[in-house]
């Protein structure tokens, strides 16, 4: 009895990758770092504060797009995108 007392309050979260839609301006915790193939300047795009994926289908391929940035010495302003796929999960605390 104790056994099935101890497995009827375990908690499972099973992970199924169901496709949800983000918001219009949907951050998420990751910084992208590229290298402009074009001219080789390295840049960044920061998902968590200044940048973000608009209405994005988590699950689902999301095209990002990345350019060498205005301004900045050397840049090219050549613009490109890859391919990424936003994920939102659940997991238990620690
Ligand atoms: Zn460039």
């Amino acid at each position: 009895m104790e056994t099935e007392e101890m497995a009827m309050s375990e908690v499972r979260i099973e992970t199924v990758g169901a496709e949800v839609e983000g918001a219009k301006r949907q951050h998420v915790g990751a910084i992208v770092h590229f290298t402009c193939p074009e001219c080789g300047q390295a840049g960044s795009v920061d998902l968590s504060s200044e940048d973000y994926l608009a209405h994005p289908l988590f699950g689902e391929t999301y095209d990002l797009d990345l350019y060498c940035w205005e301004g900045r010495e050397g840049a090219c302003q050549h613009e490109w995108s890859v391919e990424v796929i936003p994920r939102l999960t659940l997991e238990l605390a620690p």
